[in-house]
């Protein structure tokens, strides 16, 4: 009697879920059924928004890719559904179908999940954001952004910085320490960019904006090191620059409270907000007490290892950076081929070891690039910054698109080749 073919049901579209959903299928090869599930259908490029913002490129219409067409050629099934609860006992996934309000919920069987849900981006915690906040996360909040800044802008103070976040630490590996800010590369290169494009527009420069972490030291896994040489140069450049305020309590029409109790004056007030997990992720027995997904290194749960998760959705992705669930997604391919007996478990243990790798928009065609891993506990920092970097950004974004998410394995290292070669 044929045995029946495994389905492996992935939760999300974006970096991780369309990354793991190819990896799955270039190491288990077709003996096996994917499906994924996204509310919508297509992959935002979110690491772009605010380049393309700066550049005067609206991203809605140029950061989408179509996700339907690139699943459909690895033979993987696109379901366009909100996903809202999990049966783990039962191995179903709840959705409801969102392409027509009055839709009912369906149970979806799994053998394999993968969650690559991703976080909610929680703004509506930040009290005073809908009035006097700012951000550029997605398409909607970039547009609203340039528009104030071309049409609104005074010449004020500008803040630029993260809300607190919100870390768990049930089943966290012990060289994972704790993160004051999500991801803290996204107001580097926001400050960075808006610098130049005030200069540009006769609007102001560096020295309207000041720069805020929660934390000790900004982007702080970027590397001690690292971090030393950028602020150099921002405060050269005249930055302000204002740590550990321990996160935001308000934003108001003046300026931002922080919780530690100072306030900075601001007409515009970009803020990253605190990355929650979506709510009907917490409680469950895979979740850590926040509501992340816990797994081993393998991206599996320790107590479910049916069950795996890749990207922002996994409580051991900190920072929330795509670079890093993009690492995760090739170990769930091979974990899932190894359970097929597709590949060897030598092949396939390699445990998760992160690096970031960060490249930032400067302004005027400039980039900062990071490579590290010194907050895991390894040796390497390196920071570049120039034209080459921004070429990278620039190529690597065609390359994703042109190729429907399948960056060749070698795209990021030919991207630190060159990036750490050629722009010493
Ligand atoms: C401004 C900005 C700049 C950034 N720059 C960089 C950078 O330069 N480099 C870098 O590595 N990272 C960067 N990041 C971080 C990066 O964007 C995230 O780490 C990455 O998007 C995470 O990918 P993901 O697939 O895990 O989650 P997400 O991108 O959040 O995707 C989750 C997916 O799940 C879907 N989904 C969520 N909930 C449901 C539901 N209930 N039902 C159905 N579908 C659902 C969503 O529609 C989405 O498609 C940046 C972030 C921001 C905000």
């Amino acid at each position: 009697m044929a045995t029946k073919r495994k389905h492996v049901l992935i939760l999300g579209g974006n970096f991780a879920g369309l990354g793991a959903a190819q990896k799955i299928r270039d190491h288990a090869g077709t003996d096996i059924d994917i499906t994924l599930i996204d509310r919508k259908a297509y992959l935002d490029y979110i690491p772009n928004i605010p380049l393309e913002m700066f550049e005067g490129r609206d991203p809605a219409t140029t950061m989408h890719m179509n996700l339907i067409g690139p699943l459909a050629r690895d033979g993987v099934a696109f379901r366009q559904a909100e996903v809202v609860g999990l049966d783990i006992d039962a191995r179903k996934v709840l959705v409801r179908p969102n392409e027509r309000p009055g839709a009912v919920e369906f149970a979806i069987p799994y053998d394999y999940l993968v969650i690559a849900l991703g976080a909610r981006l929680a703004y509506d915690e930040i009290e005073g954001f809908a009035e006097f906040g700012h951000s550029v996360s997605d398409a909607f909040l970039a547009n609203r952004l340039i528009d104030y800044l071309r049409n609104d802008y005074r010449g004020g103070p500008i803040a630029v910085g993260s809300a607190r976040f919100t870390q768990g630490s049930r089943g966290r590996p012990p060289w994972l320490k704790t993160a004051l800010a999500a991801c803290e590369g996204p107001p580097v290169e926001v400050s960075l960019a808006l610098a130049h494009w005030l200069h540009a527009n006769s609007k102001g420069s560096a020295r309207n904006i000041t720069i805020f972490t929660p934390a000790p030291m900004i982007a702080e896994d970027a590397g001690e090191k690292v971090v030393a040489q950028l602020l150099a140069a921002a405060s050269g450049m005249g930055f302000g620059y204002l740590n550990n305020t321990q996160g935001i309590r308000r934003l108001t029409s003046k300026g931002i409270d922080f919780l530690d109790g100072r306030t900075l004056e601001a007409e515009l007030k970009i803020v990253f907000p605190n990355w929650r997990p979506h709510s009907f992720l917490r409680g469950l027995p895979i979740s850590d007490e926040v509501g992340f997904i816990v797994t081993d290194l393998h991206m599996r749960n320790p107590d479910h290892p049916e069950i795996l998760a890749c990207g922002d959705a996994a409580a051991v992705t900190v920072p929330k950076l795509g670079a890093i669930g993009h690492q995760q997604a090739d170990i769930v391919g091979r974990q899932i081929a190894k359970d097929l007996g597709k590949i060897s478990a030598d092949k396939a243990d390699a445990p998760f070891k992160p690096v970031v790798v960060c490249i930032g928009d400067m302004g005027g065609g400039k980039a900062f690039y990071i490579r590290a891993d010194s907050w895991f506990g390894g040796e390497t920092q390196v920071l570049r910054m120039g034209r080459i970097p921004y070429l990278q950004k620039i190529a690597y974004k065609e390359v994703f698109f042109r190729a429907g998410g399948r960056v060749p394995d070698w795209g990021l290292p030919v991207a630190e080749w060159v990036s750490e070669s050629a722009s010493k």
